[in-house]
């Protein structure tokens, strides 16, 4: 991530201002409990608009993802991130504010050029150093200059007082900021790693003139190639001690964050604070289910995914759903329904096993049938 200069608002923004904004305020004026389910449908108001701006994001982020700095274009489309949810914020202690930000649809501001990663970690997140900052729903862009946060923005701070990268792709916070940043845009994962490593090498190994060409605004992962290239150079005396220091604390940070859990002692905030998802589900006989692996990522698919269970009846789908909620719900849980492994036993079966990966965990939860 690299400090980015916003241009000038793009006609184009203006027209949709002008087109939407009037219809939005009408919507947002009705008292909520008048409006039931009813949600205002900014994203499609969006959605139809956002290729009419898309040019102008591209051109505003030089064609990266404003975030992690990948490049996208031909095969990784980009997507606009409002950095303010504007369908409504992910708040403290898992409340949902629906009314939140709406307005910052309308500015300029707030689109970002992010890649389906980074755009997909965050989510309806926006989180706060101090929740009690949080503006009023509805509030313009001057009312939000009281709020604290926790994300760093591209276009206001300079990432790299909060950054540091080191020469294996991965980044750590030197502030709390930083480390919560690389948190929800899921900055250290995987294959960002390896991509990042690689251009790493590349700059090591590059001749003088190609390592000017990577250092031009417009490259990928221009934060990262920067730092390398001051330490290469020595002009960064001080700067491994402080790496190394900030890498213990973002390990710290990301432990913390693994530990955290919904049982009553947990922290709920700090829960919430990652996006949760079931990634993977794998089952083995467990009632009608003899061998399932369900792959629930969908890496490749443009939004959020949304799956549905088909089959006849007696096909497993409720086995399924069980299957999750008791391996889930762990073993209070299954004594306080008073289930045994052989109620969930698949025929004869001498063993089951039921394993779920959640998104933000290292380790899998797993339920280990066993006949006795
Ligand atoms: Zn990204």
């Amino acid at each position: 991530m690299i400090l980015v200069k916003r241009n000038e608002v793009p006609p184009v923004f203006v027209e949709l201002e002008k087109r939407f904004l009037p219809e939005a305020e009408r919507f947002y004026a009705i008292p909520l409990a008048e409006r039931g389910q009813k949600q205002f449908d900014i994203k499609f108001a969006s959605r139809n608009s956002q290729q009419a701006f898309m040019p102008a994001l591209f051109d505003q982020f030089a064609g990266k993802c404003a975030y992690c700095e990948s490049t996208l274009g031909a095969s990784t489309k980009g997507h606009v991130d409002w950095f303010r949810p504007v369908t409504g914020v992910s708040g403290s202690s898992g409340k949902y504010l629906r009314d939140h930000y709406w307005r910052q649809a309308f500015e300029w501001e707030n689109a970002y050029l992010a890649c389906a990663e980074c755009w997909r970690n965050k989510t309806n997140r926006f989180p706060l150093l101090d929740e009690s900052t949080r503006a009023q729903a509805s509030a313009l862009r001057s009312e939000l200059t009281r709020e604290t946060p926790s994300l760093l923005d591209p276009c206001l701070d300079d990432p790299s007082e909060h950054l540091l990268f080191s020469r294996d792709g991965a980044v750590a916070g030197t502030t709390e900021r930083g480390r919560v940043t690389i948190e929800v845009f899921g900055l250290n994962r995987p294959g960002l790693k390896v991509d990042r490593q690689r251009t790493l090498n590349h700059f090591e190994h590059a001749t003088e003139r190609h390592r000017v060409e990577m250092l031009r605004a417009g490259q990928p992962y221009l934060a990262a190639v920067r730092q390398i290239s001051r330490r290469i150079a020595g002009s960064a005396p001080g700067e491994d001690a402080r790496l190394q220091t900030a890498i213990e604390l973002q390990q710290r940070f990301d432990t913390d964050k693994e530990r955290a859990s919904t049982a009553p002692e947990g922290n709920l905030d700090e829960w919430d604070s990652r996006k949760r998802v079931i990634e993977s589900i794998t089952i083995e006989n467990v009632g009608t289910v003899e061998s399932l692996q369900l792959d629930l990522l969908a890496k490749n698919t443009k939004r959020t995914p949304c799956f549905a269970l088909l089959g006849i009846n007696g096909a497993g789908k409720s086995t399924i759903l069980k299957a999750i909620a008791i391996a889930l719900g762990g073993r209070p849980y299954a004594r306080r329904l008073k289930l045994k492994s052989n109620d969930l036993l698949a025929g004869n079966a001498a063993s089951g096993r039921v394993a779920i990966r959640i998104s933000g965990f290292e380790e899998e939860v797993v339920l280990t049938l066993k006949r006795c």
